[in-house]
């Protein structure tokens, strides 16, 4: 009987975002990606969302590396977090590890890990595991399928990819290596993106892409044109610069990781312009219009971006105007259309030309589509199937594909987050449950918990009402307050009356309760709140956070 091979799914599955993956075999732990989600509008004042590491901790001694099959933050973004509590090498391209190096020397960690780089089709061993590194195509350069030649047969977890025939750097999706393998070993057991599952068709070719920037640059070309996309859509920031240089205009870049990753990019020659080409973003206002291109961060409409400033007319550097075109080349992740909503309505406003993805094709995604899916698995041809990276829906609506193309639906599995399932000579199996928690990070605390979570969504939806009273025990009488203070419930000065009417109350049943032989400050406390609460809703059908205060002489 060969070993088992166990997989445990800490995020990602269930989710757009905090792509974390464990492979067990042979008593060590091996995690496919590490990354980060960014929080939803109603997680208030939330930063990001990790994994639950619960399960990595507790076995932080078994872990042998980390393999990271690409440079989003989805995917790497959680390491700087994970590195504080363990230590372990990481493994990924060298575009991959650049990404992800930033971060986590940012946090002083690069001490607890080593980064490996590997090449396109290296295998390579990490404690017991065969890791094979196949190249495939996405919106970052040089991600990477992970494939794992275990005791169990051979595991294809397929990373963020799609099949673009014309890829910018002419890096293609291996299939071939693919087709090998099926037809030899044959693929035991695949994992594969879902995001784009519910896409009818073929993703458009990032190369068409260029084609529609050119003509946009050529339909402004008496004006300054003024870009942004993700800093890590090197290859479209890459098209971007040789159109503008095409076109006789100088190049800025704006905004710290859109500086850092072009810097990155021309070290390692993935963008090869003259070095005359690019200017700092302060000799931009000293160019005719026609004569330079900004490009920028800032493309999701977050608030602090250089392009969010630019459309509130506060940036430092740059004054929007009538002269100016704005291409948005980029799609609003899902949670972000009202910030990119605001920058665009900013930017019209201020007189610019605001080109999108809604009204010209300056955009094309980095996940294969249904009929991309449908060429994968026709190739892959796995005896097992489990849907991953997306929100439940595209996960079921990939499960689907797979069924289409003639997999008996016994063996494809629908795991979320948590789950462990178990790979042996049996099958597939669901195997057992881990904790999967969002993890909530806020500044630099590690996890304010859903407690933080739920008081901050009542402050926000409901206010706060605290009533302030000392009591002395001994004569059982209230001698200060009750006081009643609020935010966020009712406006005070035209509530007055209300507010009297609360306290006078508040007042009856906390003389009631010291007169009923109470003299214990807690019970007075929720006594106090139930009062209160009582009073809240009958009046105003509300429910405000209650928070009671009661002071002993
Ligand atoms: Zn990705
Ligand atoms: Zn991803």
């Amino acid at each position: 009987m060969a070993a088992p091979v166990r997989l445990v799914f800490l995020g990602g599955l269930g989710e757009i975002g905090r792509n974390c993956m464990v492979v067990e075999q042979e008593g060590s732990l091996l995690i496919v990606d590490c990354g980060l989600m960014f929080p939803d509008a109603d997680m208030h004042g939330i930063d990001l969302v990790l994994p639950d590491f619960t399960y990595l901790i507790e076995n932080k001694d078994r872990i042998v590396g980390c393999v990271a099959t690409h440079g989003h933050e989805d995917h790497v973004g959680g390491l700087q977090f994970l590195l504080r509590e363990c230590s372990f090498p990481i493994y990924g391209s060298p575009v991959t590890l650049g990404l992800a190096r930033n971060r986590i020397e940012e946090a002083g960690l690069l001490k607890k890990t080593s980064l490996h780089e590997v090449a396109d089709g290296e295998r390579l061993r990490i404690g017991p595991f065969d890791v094979e590194f196949l190249p495939v195509t996405h919106s970052v350069p040089q991600a990477h399928s992970v494939i794992l030649h275990t005791p169990q047969g051979v595991v294809v977890h397929s990373g963020d990819f799609k099949l673009d025939l014309s890829p910018v750097d002419g890096r293609r999706t291996n299939l071939a290596r693919l087709g090998e393998i099926a037809s030899t070993s044959g693929v035991r057991l695949l994992l594969a993106d879902s995001t784009n599952a519910e896409e009818r068709g073929h993703a458009p070719s990032e190369t068409s892409v260029g084609a529609v920037l050119r003509q946009v640059f050529h339909d402004n070309r008496d004006r300054r044109i003024i870009t942004a996309s993700f800093a890590s859509h090197i290859h479209r920031v890459q098209q971007i610069v040789e159109i503008a240089v095409e076109s006789g205009r100088k190049v800025a870049f704006m905004g710290r990781s859109m500086q850092n990753n072009m810097r990155m990019a021309r070290e390692m020659g993935l963008v090869k312009v003259p070095a005359s080409t690019f200017i700092d973003v302060d000799e931009v206002k000293n160019l005719d219009p026609q004569k330079v291109c900004v490009v920028s961060t800032g493309s999701q409409g977050e608030p602090m971006s250089a392009l969010s400033l630019m459309a509130k007319g506060e940036s430092k550097w740059l004054k929007v105007g009538a002269d100016d075109t704005v291409i948005l080349s980029s799609h609003a992740i899902p949670g972000n259309e009202g910030n990119v909503n605001r920058v665009i309505d900013g930017l019209v406003r201020a007189g610019a030309r605001v080109v999108h993805s809604g009204i010209a094709d300056v955009h094309a995604t980095g996940h294969a589509q249904a009929d991309e899916l449908r060429t994968y698995h026709s190739i892959v041809g796995p005896e097992w199937f489990v849907p991953v990276h997306g929100e439940y829906r595209h996960m079921l609506a990939h499960a689907e594909i797979a069924a289409s193309m003639g997999m008996d639906r016994g063996r494809i599995l629908q795991a979320t987050d948590g789950d462990v399932l178990e790979l042996s000579d049996k099958g597939l199996r669901f195997h057992s449950k881990v904790p999967a928690h969002y993890l909530f990070v806020d500044g630099i605390v590690g996890d304010v918990g859903h407690g933080v979570l739920r008081d901050r969504r009542t402050l926000a939806e409901e206010g706060v009402v605290v009533i302030v009273a000392t009591v002395d025990v001994a004569s059982q009488r209230v001698i200060n307050g009750p006081e009643l203070i609020t935010r966020g419930w009712v406006h005070a000065p035209e509530a007055e009356a209300l507010l009297v009417e609360a306290e006078d109350e508040i007042e009856r049943v906390l003389v009631a309760a010291l007169r009923g032989g109470m003299t214990d400050i807690e019970p007075l406390e929720r006594e106090v709140r139930r009062a209160t609460g009582r009073f809240v809703h009958d009046r105003t059908k509300r429910r405000p956070m209650i928070v009671p205060v009661v002071l002993s002489t």
